[in-house]
This record gives C-alpha cells, sequence and structure tokens, in this order.
C-alpha cells in the first residue's frame, strides 16, 4: 500500500504572508513619502486592515475572481495596500510601467483586459491621454488626491474590514507584469499565488536579500517593475521596516535613510550613480548601509567597490520579469575570507549565483542546444528553470519555456565552478565577426572607463568581409573632448585586438527604453543605413 507523508494542507497564497506579518510584526512600521513632500505612516496591520477593505471595495464594484486591476503609481503604502488586497479577493493586480509610451499603455491595459485603474495623482495626464483608449476601464480610483477621480481612501473609508480572503488554489494567478518588450508588443508574465510566496521565501535568505526583522529597507526599484523583486512580499515575511518613496530624487532618498535609519536599498545602478552624484556634490557621505541590491543592469565595478569600500555589502543581482525576477544574487563566497580587497570587488562585480529553487544552465550559441561546461570561461546562451520562472506569457497560444522547463533568457554568459554567473552580453546583441563571438556589453564597459566618455552603445554592423564588425557609439560628457583614436587607444589594453570596433561614432544621445536600458533596437533602426567599408 503506498504511504502518504502526513503533515497538513497548508495553502501556499499571498494571504498568508499578510496575515503573518500582521500577526508577527504588527507595530513594525511602512513609511511613505509621497510626490507632494508629505509623509505618513502606517504598519503592517495597518496594510492588512486597508487591504481587506480594499478587497470589499473591488467586491462592492462587481470587481470578480481572475479580474485584472491596473495600477499606475509609484512606491507607497496605499500601493502596497493593493497588492495584498488585490491577491486577496481572488484577483489579479496589473502593475503598468507609467514610463511605457502611450501605445505600449494602450496595449497592456487592452490586452490584460484591466477593469478598475489605481492611479497617482502624479499621472493624472496618463489617465487623461488615454482614457478613451483603455474601453475596459470601467473605474478609476486616485491614491492621493480626490480632484479627479474618487479618492482612495475614501473609497476604502466606506469599508469595514471584516473580511475574509476569497480562498482559491495555490497555482491562481495574483500579479501581471508586461516585460518592456524591445521587440514586438510587451507580453504579459503572469505570478502565481504559489511562485510568489516561494520566490519571496528564496529572496529573504541569506544568501539572497539576507532580511530579518532588525531590516529597515528602502526598495528603490519601482514597485510597476518585476514586482519590485519581490522585497514587499519578501519583507512582509521577515517583518522588517519598510520606507517608501513616491519621487526618485537623491536628495530625498537620502534625507529618508538618514531620518529613518535605512539598513538596505535595492535599485539599478543608476539609482546608485545618482545617489553618489548627490552625496558628492553636496560633500555628503554615503549612507552607512548594510546591504545595496543592485540589478536590471550590470553593476559597474566602481560602483562596487565605493560601496564596499563604505562597509556596504552589496548584493549584485541578475534577474528578469520573466523570472519574477531573482535568478541569482551576489553574496560572501566560500573563499571570500581568503580574498583580497580586489578580488572581492572583481567577483561582486559578476551576477551571483542561483538561489535554491532556480537552475542555471549555458548552451551553445552556434546549436542553442548542446550544455557548455561551467569553466569559468566557456560563454554561452543562458537558461533558466523553476518553479517562479515562466512558462508561457498571457494569452500566448504556445510556451515560451521548453517542454523540459528550460527558458531561455536572452542573455549571455560564463559560469564558474563556483557557481557564479557572468554575463557578458543579450543574444542579440553579441557580435559574430568571422564565425567568432565578440561581446558587445565588454566593449561598452571598457569604453564607459574612458574619463570623456558619458555613455556607449556598441553594435555589430553588416561586413562584406567579416560578416559583422563592432561599432561604437559614443556620447561624449559636456565639456569634455576626445577623438576616435583616443577610445580605441584607450581600449587597446583592455580587450582582445581583433575585438577593436572598426569605426567610433560620436553622437548626442542614445535611445533607452522604458525601462531605462539602452535600446539596440532603436539605435539599430536609427543607423539602418550605416555602411562599413
Ligand atoms: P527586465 O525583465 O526588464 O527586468 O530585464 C531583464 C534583463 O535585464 C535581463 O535579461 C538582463 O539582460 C538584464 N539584467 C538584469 N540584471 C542584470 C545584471 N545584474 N547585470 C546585467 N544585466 C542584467
Amino acid at each position: 500500500m503506498k504511504v502518504l507523508g502526513a503533515m497538513q494542507d497548508w495553502s501556499m497564497r499571498v494571504t498568508a504572508i499578510i496575515d503573518h506579518a500582521a500577526r508577527e510584526a504588527p507595530t513594525r512600521e511602512i513609511v511613505s513619502y509621497w510626490a507632494d513632500g508629505s509623509e505618513t505612516r502606517t504598519d503592517w496591520a495597518g496594510i492588512h486592515r486597508d487591504a481587506k477593505k480594499i478587497a470589499q471595495a473591488l467586491l462592492a464594484l462587481g470587481i470578480g475572481r481572475g479580474d485584472r486591476v491596473a495600477s499606475l503609481a509609484m512606491n507607497h503604502s496605499r500601493h502596497l495596500v493593493s497588492w495584498y488586497g488585490v491577491a486577496g479577493m481572488g484577483g489579479v493586480l496589473h502593475t503598468c510601467n507609467p514610463r511605457l509610451f502611450d501605445d505600449q499603455l494602450e496595449y497592456i491595459v487592452n490586452h490584460a483586459e484591466d477593469r478598475v485603474m489605481l492611479y497617482d495623482a502624479a499621472f493624472q495626464p496618463i489617465v487623461d491621454r488615454m482614457r478613451d483608449r483603455w474601453p475596459t476601464v470601467e473605474h478609476y480610483i486616485c491614491f492621493d488626491s480626490g480632484a479627479h477621480a474618487l479618492a482612495f481612501e475614501d473609497w476604502i473609508g466606506a469599508q469595514n474590514g471584516d473580511f475574509a480572503w476569497v480562498e482559491g488554489e495555490e497555482r491562481d494567478p495574483c500579479m501581471l507584469c508586461y516585460t518592456s518588450g524591445t521587440t514586438g508588443n510587451p507580453k504579459g508574465v503572469l505570478y502565481e499565488h504559489r511562485s510568489t510566496v516561494l520566490h519571496a521565501l528564496a529572496g529573504l535568505q541569506p544568501a539572497a536579500f539576507n532580511l530579518s526583522a532588525s531590516s529597515v529597507m528602502l526598495p528603490v526599484v519601482p514597485m510597476f517593475h518585476a514586482a519590485s523583486w519581490g522585497l514587499p512580499y519578501a519583507g512582509a515575511m521577515a517583518g522588517i521596516k519598510l520606507v517608501f518613496s513616491a519621487v526618485n530624487d537623491p536628495a530625498v532618498l537620502h534625507g529618508l535613510m538618514e531620518r529613518e535609519g535605512v539598513t538596505d536599498s535595492a535599485g539599478v545602478p543608476t539609482v546608485w550613480l545618482a545617489h553618489f552624484q548627490y552625496c558628492d556634490a553636496h560633500g555628503l557621505e554615503l549612507p552607512r548601509l548594510r546591504a545595496a541590491t543592485i540589478g536590471g543592469s550590470a553593476a559597474p565595478r566602481f560602483m562596487v567597490e565605493r560601496l564596499m569600500k563604505n562597509g556596504t555589502r552589496v548584493q549584485h543581482a541578475w534577474g528578469m520579469t520573466e523570472t519574477s525576477p531573482i535568478g541569482t544574487v551576489g553574496g560572501p563566497t566560500h573563499d571570500w575570507d581568503q580574498l583580497s580587497f580586489e578580488e572581492k570587488v572583481a567577483k561582486t562585480a559578476m551576477q551571483g549565483r542561483p538561489v535554491f529553487g532556480v537552475e542555471l544552465r549555458t548552451v551553445s550559441l552556434d546549436d542553442m542546444e548542446t550544455e557548455l561546461p561551467r569553466d569559468g570561461a566557456s560563454s554561452g546562451a543562458l537558461q533558466i528553470r523553476g518553479p517562479w520562472v515562466i512558462k508561457r506569457y498571457f494569452k500566448a497560444d504556445e510556451d515560451a519555456a521548453r517542454p523540459d522547463g528550460w527558458f531561455d533568457t536572452g542573455d549571455v554568459g560564463v559560469l564558474h565552478p563556483d557557481g557564479t554567473l557572468q554575463l557578458t552580453d543579450r543574444t542579440k546583441d553579441v557580435i559574430k565577426s568571422g564565425g567568432e563571438w565578440i561581446s558587445s556589453v565588454e566593449l561598452e564597459n571598457a569604453a564607459a572607463g574612458h574619463p570623456a566618455v558619458a555613455e556607449a552603445a556598441c553594435v555589430g554592423m553588416p561586413h562584406p568581409k567579416w560578416d559583422e564588425r563592432p561599432v561604437l557609439f559614443v556620447v561624449k560628457k559636456a565639456g569634455e573632448d576626445c577623438r576616435a583614436e583616443d577610445i580605441l587607444a584607450h581600449l587597446t589594453p583592455l580587450v582582445a585586438r581583433w575585438w577593436l570596433p572598426d569605426a567610433v561614432e560620436f553622437v548626442d544621445d542614445i535611445p533607452h527604453t522604458a525601462t531605462g536600458k539602452i535600446s539596440k533596437k532603436d539605435l539599430r533602426a536609427r543607423f539602418a543605413d550605416y555602411r562599413l567599408g
């Protein structure tokens, strides 16, 4: 006879996270700095209470299980309330990126068939512009003003909070986030209750974000981008204090870090760079953070070094919207104490190691099949699988992952024997010259080290003999000058000789995507007629 295990059914739903936080850390604070400069304070018990009220208020509007509720909002406690409340009434919160272009905003809201739009007053112009193009949206509720729509506090204030969460399956969806889509239309990634709980459990462990009850986290990474890296969920599990800012001004962030005793923060490299520049311009010290998580783009070496010199543990993380997003996170390796400071910086500038729950492998770029050794040298297409990795895009006809689970990330990297991932490029951007691969990212990073360079982007241009050859596009720093020969001389000791760009072109600007990454697609389109001789 088959013997079954004898443990309990305990549904892995997002509501269990907020119930836990309200029970175990009820008075741990959630601070919000608003766009008008005001500050409010609540706590996990308050978030729990208001999440129940928003769930009641949505049901009262006739919103039901599986329906999509959109948010167009920055980071603050009311946005957090909607994260838990929408999931708690069985709905799906669709976090929209307000930096998307109008056509993309039109596409994603219609594709998601959002029925309610919760938004910040700062985005009233977007709402006014888009209203007629969003026919599925029946209700508009403004998080922080009652001037043009129903005000959030009045709306949920009409409810008593006496509500039992809607029950359901672990595999039910709870959140929807669209990728910014460097090609074609944005694609929806539908997170489940179970995947969200597992991902948050992975996120709080020491090998990842290392959260505990003593953590005070200011997540700069927006709540509309890849679920703010899962921090508002992992933070609730650990009962941390959360400090939100609805504005990304480094002066505001710096003030909040000092005043609120922030120990941890997380953001893309440009956020950290802006913070450095603010501190330098005002003769201020960097905040003495315990840990800084950097992800979304590669953390430059000087950034890692400066934070580490300030006594901050740098958690360089790699992930994508399709992976919830945690894939790898940097932290001390087994040989950490034996490494020199320089070696520690070099290791931290790589993308860290996979947390338990995801598997990584690299395969040959030539056939996209042959698995490559983890030898710290072989560079290949990065694939990932695990319970919080996408299987199929929302409403797609076919799976995005292979039948055996492997999902092609579109990234190119090297795996080291100790598990460290080192990203070297995107599959679409890697340059094939005479049958050999050249990393466009390594050329860009090397060029960015030249003192006159503000930004550099490298793309492969068609070449009659070599198939493709690298061309470097450079934006000079204001008031600085340099010539193509200077850049090439700077690159010569840093890269293999045959990697040296065939041309260096100076441009006024380099196009970016809505999430602030260099858009090589737009750069290529701009130089569609470019020819190398
Ligand atoms: P998104 O889905 O918009 O968050 O973009 C995910 C992509 O960002 C990844 O596929 C990588 O190309 C890039 N990315 C994320 N984290 C890093 C990192 N630490 N270093 C380099 N690239 C990164």
